[in-house]
């Protein structure tokens, strides 16, 4: 047994941790007891935890084939290994979540967005075709369109085992992100910066929550891939090295996530943010990872771990929505430095994250006072028809979860597949899944 968490650091349990390198490895897991399938434990909470038995999944992380921006990969692998393999031959993901040390199954699984959604969509665009163990070791390719595929993209790893998948990438002429940065004082300004910008293959927000709707001071960064003829004549197209990462030994003291220190502190960050507004040439690991430079930020906030609070809104609602929500973080004087605001376009699937309209995500420290305000959160989210994303979700109670009519449809669908007592994690067990 070994005491593992998701990046949050809550929960934390003693699950009993089974290594696939083959198929066959797997198929003895799924013939030995009920499991989830775990891949580099980048999802927040329990999405990837099962006492019983939790399947890691990164000793299954050969590429298979790669021709013309077509890859075929095993689960395992990571989008950093894809990046740093095929960036330097002109090719990047065509959607990526905020870190690249992901891995293609749980990627797959939780459907994944990036800063592209309003006009790319999610992970599922990019992906062919998927090879899923069912609960009998039978393995079934899903392409877009079959049922097996709209529930598996999503789906948290509770259709089955995925095992491999062909995924395509987009071409690009560098490494670089032409990005422009606006600094903006309210959340009006910063939704009608993004109805203005919605061209920009890639936008996203960093919005001050702490101070309320009208100072939520913000700094939009747009993006696009830079094209050989924006780079200055001496750089090269292509340079991707590993880059130091800064380590994070311990956490810091909890008043600074609280009333004034935290207004201070995101003061601070929109001012040196803002100072730079303008054009600049990024690197790729700049713009798509900022935080992935400080390995392990997760011990930011010690020892009890934190919590994330994802909502997606609609469009009609989303203005009045994230006005509420962040009127009452600003109340609540408790909260994250840096809350993230994207624009969602459109969505396909059966049990996806996504719907258009906007998503907000922010950090609490894990304490009984960060879930009395996250339930009060839950409630403004369901009073404006938006609902919850569970790649971060470690602590909704089952009623919220069910309040998405589309939970039902998956449980039942789960039941009747004969799913249920062969596929089940800590975070399934707890929302009734
Ligand atoms: C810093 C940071 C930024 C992030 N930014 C974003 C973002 O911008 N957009 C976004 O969408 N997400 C974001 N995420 C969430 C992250 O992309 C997802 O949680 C992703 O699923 C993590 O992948 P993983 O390989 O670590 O999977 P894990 O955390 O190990 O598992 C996540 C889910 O995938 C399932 N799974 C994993 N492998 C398999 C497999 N082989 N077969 C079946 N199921 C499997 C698990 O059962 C679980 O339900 C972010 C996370 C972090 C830490």
């Amino acid at each position: 047994m070994s005491l593992i968490s998701g990046w949050g650091r809550f929960p934390k349990a003693e699950c009993k941790i089974v290594s696939a390198r083959t198929q066959a490895d797997v198929e003895a897991a799924i013939a030995t007891a009920a499991l989830i399938a775990r891949g580099n434990g980048r999802a927040y909470g329990d999405a990837a935890m099962n006492r019983g038995q939790t399947l890691a999944m990164t000793g299954m992380d050969r590429m298979l084939s790669f021709e013309d921006g077509v890859l075929v990969a095993e689960a395992g692998v990571l989008l950093a290994d894809i990046i740093h393999t095929l960036l330097p031959r002109g090719w990047f993901p065509m959607v990526t979540p905020g870190t690249k040390y992901v891995s293609l199954g749980g990627a797959i699984a939780a459907d994944v967005h990036g800063k592209n959604h309003h006009l790319d969509g999610s992970f599922r665009s990019c992906v062919d075709w998927v090879d899923v163990m069912g609960p009998d070791g039978t393995v079934t390719r899903a392409t877009p369109g079959d049922d097996l595929f709209d529930w598996t993209l999503g789906g948290m790893g509770l259709t089955g085992v995925i095992l491999r998948a062909q995924i395509r990438l987009r071409k690009v002429e560098t490494m670089y992100i032409a990005q422009e940065t606006r600094a903006l004082t309210s959340l009006q300004d910063t939704l009608d910066a993004f109805a203005e910008t919605q061209d920009a293959p890639y936008s996203v927000a960093w919005i001050d929550c702490s101070d309320g709707p009208h100072h939520g001071h913000t700094l939009l960064l747009l993006g696009r891939h830079a094209t050989l003829e924006d780079l200055p004549s001496r750089w090269r197209p292509f340079d991707v090295r590993q880059k130091r990462k800064l380590p994070v030994p311990f956490g810091a003291p909890p008043f600074l996530f609280r009333g004034l220190w935290l207004r201070a502190l995101t003061g601070i960050y929109w001012r040196r943010g803002a100072k730079r507004a303008g054009h600049a040439l990024v690197d790729w690991d700049s713009y798509f990872y900022p935080l992935d430079a400080l390995s392990n930020w997760n011990r930011l906030y010690g020892r009890n771990g934190f919590l994330q609070f994802q909502c997606a809104l609609p469009e009609e609602a989303s203005a009045a929505g994230l006005a509420e929500l962040m009127d009452t973080i600003a109340a609540s004087q408790t909260g994250s430095v840096l809350s993230v605001l994207k624009r969602f376009g459109s969505q396909s699937g059966h049990f996806s994250f996504p719907m258009p309209g906007y998503t907000l995500a922010l950090d609490f420290p894990a304490s009984e006072r960060s879930l009395e305000l996250m339930s009060r959160l839950d409630e403004i989210t369901l009073a404006h028809g938006g609902r919850f994303y569970l790649a971060k979700d470690a602590r909704m109670p089952e009623a919220v979860a069910k309040a998405d009519p589309r939970a039902k449809a998956y449980a039942a669908m789960r039941k009747q597949a004969g799913l249920t007592d062969r596929f089940t994690s800590m975070q399934s067990e707890r929302l009734g899944l």
